[in-house]
């Protein structure tokens, strides 16, 4: 299994997946085979991640090879990623308190032997320790492995979810701050409240094909307590009417503007922010930078080949930027709370429709945004 840092890449594993695991995806996507056998699921959240590929694009493709109806599940996972983002915005101090938080437990565990052993795969469990040795190695995890993973690591090896949420954004490919926050607070039992996710045996050794053997897990257990309740924020998504002479600025979430909602309007300028680790709260691993420096190169290569003006800034230099300009927003996380600490106010953002659209029913749980999904599919795609 390998990520190839383009958009290439990108619409060659999605139309591969087309082929061969759309059609069986409900049936087989909960299964683990091992890094060298993912053809059951689409591998493409690398790349949806940083918007080198998009949701309308992904759906679009397997909406003309198959029926909504065969399509369903498939869809619904991948819409899954917009209402988390869309469930985050809407309460942004869920991410915040998360990052606070992570700063004072770091501090704590520092020389926690159960901590330091769970980093380096050497615990006694033996599955666990082979998956932290696939996150280093391929930079990925299926989902279910994500979800045995992260109960095993609050509920047997008993650490604080907020570490484990911290150890896979270092390391994950995909790595998303709505996704991967709220993913371990799922697993925990806070994001739906008193509802843990426990891992067991059996269903690891079903769901990995019997790859693992000797797992002994605690298996009841009572869900992580967060008394702290969140109030939902009115948020206002407005685009202006958008102006030729103005520079755009493409954070890491939005590296493909050709197939962007926004392609279609002339900008003096692009300028692709990179942000290394100096200025990350959670610092990545050198292999997450480096795809993310390729991915931005990929871009700027298409970029000049439609001769569009364009350059990769550090993201230092935003406030240098001495006009007003537009930025793709860039979600809650990493790069808006630093855009938000550096307090200029010398530019608008630019919302994606889907995503203006879609938040809206995100105050709620999946199940009722899932009533919105025909109408997304029916504007959007
Ligand atoms: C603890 C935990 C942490 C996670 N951290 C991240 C993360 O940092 N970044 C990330 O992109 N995903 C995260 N996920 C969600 C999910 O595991 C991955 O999106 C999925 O495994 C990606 O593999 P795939 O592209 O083959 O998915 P497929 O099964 O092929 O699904 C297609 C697409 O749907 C979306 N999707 C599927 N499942 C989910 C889900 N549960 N939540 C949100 N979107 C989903 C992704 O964009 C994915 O590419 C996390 C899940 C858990 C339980």
């Amino acid at each position: 299994m390998t990520f190839e840092p383009s958009r290439a890449a990108a619409i060659e594993k999605l139309s591969i997946f087309i082929e061969n695991g759309l059609l069986n995806y409900s049936k087989s996507r909960n299964f683990d085979y091992g890094p060298e056998k993912r053809s059951n699921i689409s591998c493409l959240s690398p790349y949806i991640t940083h918007g080198v590929i998009n949701e309308q694009e992904v759906i679009d493709a397997c909406l003309k090879k198959y029926s909504f109806i065969k399509n369903e599940k498939f869809i619904q996972e991948v819409l899954w990623r917009i209402y988390w983002k869309g469930w985050l915005e809407l309460r942004p101090k869920v991410y915040s308190d998360f990052i606070n938080d992570l700063k004072k437990i770091k501090n704590d565990f520092k020389d926690n032997k159960n901590y330091l052993n769970a980093l380096e795969g050497k615990t006694n469990v033996e599955c666990f320790n082979y998956w932290v040795n696939e996150l280093k190695s391929y930079n990925y995890l299926h989902n279910h492995t994500r979800m045995w993973f992260a109960s095993i690591w609050i509920f047997t090896l008993g650490l604080p979810w907020q570490l484990g949420a911290e150890f896979f954004m270092k390391y994950l490919y995909d790595g998303d701050a709505a996704s991967n926050t709220l993913g371990w607070r799922w697993v925990a039992g806070i994001q739906t409240k008193g509802k843990q996710y426990l891992a067991s045996e059996w269903n690891i050794k079903k769901f990995t094909d019997n790859r693992f053997q000797n797992i002994k897990l605690i298996e009841s257990a009572l869900p992580i307590i967060d008394e702290r309740s969140y109030e939902i924020k009115k948020i206002g998504l407005q685009n202006n009417q958008i102006k030729d002479e103005k520079i755009l600025l493409l954070f890491e979430n939005s590296l493909s503007f050709e197939s962007s909602d926004f392609r279609n309007q002339t900008f003096k300028k692009i300028y692709l922010i990179s942000n290394n680790n100096k200025n990350r709260e959670i610092q990545l691993s050198e292999k997450v930078i480096n795809f993310k420096n390729n991915l931005q190169h990929d871009q700027i290569q298409s970029l000049r080949k439609n001769k569009i003006d364009c350059e990769i800034l550090d993201i230092d230099q935003i406030k240098n930027i001495d006009e007003n300009f537009y930025c793709i927003y860039p979600n809650v996380g990493e790069n808006l709370s630093y855009l938000n600490s550096i307090g200029i106010k010398n530019f608008e953002y630019l919302y994606r429709k889907i995503d203006q659209f879609s938040w809206q029913y995100c105050n709620k749980g999946f199940f009722n945004f899932k009533n919105c999904i025909p109408k997304i599919i029916q504007d959007f795609i």
